[in-house]
């Protein structure tokens, strides 16, 4: 636990939306921010995220509600198509946003860029930490080491802190049976064939989808069902593998796969403590709810406002207020994620079928409320009310 005085220093892990919006608030409670990120540089682009819920809330009291409108995505519609690229269901952009109220959909890095902007905290890149204790004295890859009132763990799903200190993921990751890689790519002919339409081609067990986001550029997700979480060595290697054979824009999209392709197992982190002597985890690191629950940029900016709002109120008892409020909206959001995996990733052609038939029929009301209650987990109550 934090000691409570002036000059009270942060180490954050990780340069992540959790990260940053620590970052973001910590700074503005008078902490004094360090952020260490092991990525070389900024990293720009990435996946195209839905930014609704509770995180729409706080981006709302950071005021960067303008500069995330600003990066919308403009998304027409989301549409199945089948291999030849011909339509089989759609849900039109209005029916969608009655469905996820105040959606903003915009690439990560994106979000990510808008947070940044914000923060007087320098970012370390190309770096980590070797060793944390939890009395919060931290060692670097440099040899060199110092000691931090508050060490956040904001790394991710894969957190370095959260092994360091909490013991080897394996303890705290539930896979969920599938690899998914995204990325993002400028290509004009590319893009102009998707346009401003989300478009998926499901067949079982695999899905591709993609959307042209802006200046000819497009952001696409594949998602395939593997019994092992175990890697590839060579993704790009693997992905062609899979999806080579699928027709539509997927040997295109196969033959711009960037170096720096994301590619990971889709799984969730369950622990039941978040938080160790003064060292706390954020984020993915804690209570990553995953790609099927689709919330997990909205949650992590969540944590990190409702922690620094709690170390704020008071060191004593900071951390188990902290868990004691995201866990629950956490927990709920990461069993919805499980239900959601039908709905992304159908094991079979007629659980395809049965979901573009609820896309088809998605302007009904009663279709709509079904919707809503697959595509927004209810996690409201989290934040205080607003000010
Ligand atoms: C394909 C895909 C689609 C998604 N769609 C949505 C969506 O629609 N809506 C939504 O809200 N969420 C979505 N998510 C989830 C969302 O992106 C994550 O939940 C969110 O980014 C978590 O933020 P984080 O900061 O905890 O982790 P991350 O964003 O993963 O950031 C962790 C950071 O820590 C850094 N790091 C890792 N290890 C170390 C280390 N040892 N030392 C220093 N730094 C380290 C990483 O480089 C990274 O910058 C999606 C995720 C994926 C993969």
């Amino acid at each position: 636990m934090p000691k409570s005085n002036a000059q009270q220093r942060a180490l954050i892990v990780g340069a992540g939306i959790a990260g940053l919006t620590s970052a973001w608030w910590l700074e503005r409670a008078g902490w004094d921010v360090s952020v260490v990120e092991k990525a070389p540089s900024f990293r720009a682009g990435g996946y195209l995220i839905d930014f609704f819920g509770p995180g729409h809330e706080v981006a709302r009291r950071m005021g960067l509600l303008p500069a995330l409108e600003a990066r919308r995505a403009p998304i027409s519609s989301v549409t199945s198509v089948d291999s030849s690229g011909r339509r089989r269901a759609e849900i039109s952009a209005a029916a969608y946003e009655a469905v996820a109220d105040g959606v903003i959909s915009l690439l990560r890095g994106d979000l990510a860029s808008v947070i940044r902007a914000e923060l007087r905290a320098s970012i370390r890149y190309g770096t980590t930490v070797s060793a944390v204790f939890d009395d919060g004295r931290v060692t670097f890859p440099d040899g060199s080491s110092d000691e931090f009132d508050l060490v956040v763990g904001a790394d991710g799903v894969h957190s370095r802190v959260r092994e360091l200190v909490f013991g080897p993921s394996a303890s705290f990751v539930r896979y969920l049976g599938h690899h998914t890689a995204a990325f993002s790519v400028r290509d004009v002919e590319l893009s102009a064939r998707i346009g401003h339409r989300y478009q998926m081609l499901t067949v079982p067990h695999r899905m591709i989808g993609c959307y042209a986001v802006r200046d000819g550029a497009m952001a696409a997700l594949m998602l395939y069902r593997s019994a092992s979480p175990e890697l590839p060595a060579d993704p790009a290697a693997a992905l062609r593998e899979r999806f080579g054979d699928l027709g539509w824009v997927a040997p295109a999209l196969l033959s711009v796969l960037p170096e720096d392709v994301y590619y990971d197992e889709v799984s969730q982190v369950d622990m039941p403590v978040w938080h160790r002597g003064r060292v706390v985890l954020v984020g993915d690191a804690c209570g990553a709810v995953s790609l099927f629950a689709g919330h997990g940029a909205s949650l992590a900016m969540t944590g990190a406002c409702v922690l620094a709002e709690e170390l704020t109120a008071g060191a004593e008892g900071a951390f188990e207020r902290y868990q004691g409020r995201m866990k629950p909206a956490v927990e709920h959001t990461q069993e919805f994620g499980r239900r959601f995996i039908g709905w992304m990733a159908p094991s079979s052609a007629w659980r395809i079928a049965l979901r573009d038939m609820v896309l088809r029929l998605s302007g009904l009301p009663v279709v709509r409320k079904l919707i809503r209650g697959s595509v927004a987990p209810d996690v409201d109550g989290v934040l205080t009310p607003a000010t």
